[in-house]
C-alpha cells in the first residue's frame, strides 16, 4: 500500500468504540469527571451501564477462556484510582512523569505493550478522579530528569506522559478526559514550563482541534509500515486516517509527533517505512512543530506468554533465538533485535528522517 496516494487531509469516518458493558463504582459516580462520563455514555447511546453499590468491581476473569478475554476487552470500568497513583513515576525515555487517564485499551494490537505491564482481565479502566490528579501535578513542575533541565530536551519543560497504559483517543468520545487534560495544561497558571504528552493509534481529533492548548500539549501518532499495521493492529484507525489527524492538528497549530513503533525489519521495510515518511512529508504544513520517537520491537517473557494466549494464531515474530537478551536495572529480561539489525535500522531511519522530514526533531531511538 502506498500512503503517498493520499496527498491531502481526508475526512475519514472515525472509528468509535462502543463498549458492550460499562461498570461504574460508587465513588466514581460521585466525582464530577465520573458524572461527565456518565452523561457522555448516555449521549453515545451506551445502554448497558451498571452503577455499582460499592467500589469493588465484580470478578471479570470468567473461565480465562477466549470468550472471557473478548468480554473483558469490550468492558469499560469507571473507577477511582488507588491513592498510590498520586505518586507519579518517571517514564523515560518519553517524559519526566506519567499520570494515567485510564488503564487498558479496546484495540487489538498483537504486539500490545500493555500485555506485559497490566495484570488481570484486559478491561479498560477510566479514572474518575481526574480533577484531583490534575490539581496534584503542580508539585512536580521543575522536577524530573528526562526533560527538565536537560541539554537536549530542556525546552520542553517538565513533561507529563498520559498514554503510558492506555490509548486516550480510543476512549475520548466516551470520557472527555484528554480534552480536560489539554485544557488544564493550556489554561492553568503553572509554576514553570510544562508539556502534556500523549500518543495514539486513533484519529478522532475533531473535538480537540479548537481546545486552548497554548502549545503545551504534544499529541503524537503511533504509526508503522503498512504491512505491520495491516497485520497486527486490529481495531485501530487505519494509518492514513491517523496521518490525516496528525496533519489536521499540525495545521491548527498543535505541536505534534510521530511515534514510529514498534519498528520491525519486515520484508521490504525500507520501502514501506520510506512510503510512510513520504506520506507524512506530503501532508504536514512546512512549519509544523514535529518530533519523532523511534521504538524497535521488543518483548519480555511475560508479554510474549500473554500475547500468545490472547492471540494464539498470531504471526508476529517473537522468537527468543532470533533476539538479543537485555537486562534492565532490576534484572528484568527484554528480548530485542541483535546489534547488527539495530544498527542497520537506526542508521537508515536517521538518514531517512533527515532527508524526508528535515524539520523534525528525533527525540530518541530505542
Ligand atoms: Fe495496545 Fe496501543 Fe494497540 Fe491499544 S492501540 S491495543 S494500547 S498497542
Amino acid at each position: 500500500m502506498l500512503y503517498l496516494t493520499m496527498t491531502a487531509p481526508a475526512a475519514p469516518r472515525p472509528r468509535l468504540w462502543t463498549p458492550s458493558r460499562v461498570l461504574v463504582t460508587r465513588s466514581a459516580a460521585e466525582r464530577p469527571h465520573g458524572q461527565r462520563i456518565l452523561a457522555r455514555l448516555e449521549a453515545a447511546g451506551v445502554s448497558d451501564v451498571e452503577l455499582l453499590r460499592s467500589d469493588r468491581l465484580p470478578n471479570l476473569r470468567g473461565d480465562g477462556d477466549r470468550a472471557a478475554f473478548m468480554r473483558a476487552k469490550d468492558t469499560l470500568a469507571v473507577v477511582v484510582g488507588a491513592p498510590s497513583r498520586r505518586r507519579l513515576q518517571p517514564i523515560p525515555p518519553s517524559a519526566d512523569w506519567r499520570f494515567d487517564l485510564a488503564e487498558g485499551c479496546p484495540a487489538h494490537c498483537q504486539y500490545c505493550y500493555l500485555a506485559g505491564s497490566l495484570t488481570g482481565p484486559p478491561i479498560t479502566r477510566v479514572f474518575a478522579d481526574l480533577d484531583e490528579v490534575l490539581a496534584g501535578l503542580d508539585a512536580h513542575v521543575g522536577r524530573g530528569s528526562v526533560t527538565t533541565g536537560t541539554a537536549g530536551r530542556g525546552a520542553e519543560g517538565t513533561t507529563f506522559e498520559a498514554s503510558c497504559y492506555t490509548d486516550p483517543l480510543a476512549i475520548e468520545h466516551l470520557t472527555g478526559g484528554l480534552a480536560a487534560a489539554v485544557t488544564h495544561f493550556g489554561t492553568h497558571d503553572w509554576p514553570g514550563p510544562v508539556q502534556l504528552r500523549a500518543t495514539t493509534k486513533f484519529d478522532d481529533v475533531a473535538g480537540l482541534l479548537d481546545l486552548p492548548h497554548h502549545g503545551r500539549t504534544r499529541l503524537r501518532f503511533s504509526v508503522n509500515a503498512a504491512s505491520v499495521a495491516r497485520r497486527f493492529e486490529g481495531g485501530t484507525a487505519p494509518v492514513p486516517a491517523r496521518l490525516a489527524a496528525l496533519a489536521a492538528l499540525a495545521t491548527a497549530g498543535w505541536p505534534v509527533g510521530l511515534t514510529i513503533a514498534p519498528i520491525m525489519p519486515v520484508e521490504g521495510w525500507r520501502e514501506e517505512y520510506g512510503d510512510l515518511l513520504d506520506a507524512v512529508a506530503a501532508l504536514l504544513p512546512p512549519d509544523a512543530d514535529l518530533t519523532v520517537e523511534c521504538i524497535t520491537h521488543r518483548f519480555t517473557p511475560n508479554s510474549r506468554a500473554t500475547l500468545i494466549e490472547w492471540y494464539p494464531r498470531t504471526r508476529l515474530e517473537m522468537d527468543v533465538d532470533r533476539r538479543t537478551t537485555k537486562r534492565g536495572k532490576f534484572g528484568a529480561v527484554k528480548h530485542v533485535y541483535p546489534r547488527e539489525t539495530m544498527a542497520g535500522l537506526r542508521s537508515w531511519f536517521e538518514a531517512a528522517l533527515a532527508e524526508r522530514l528535515p524539520q523534525a526533531r528525533l527525540l530518541y531511538w530505542t
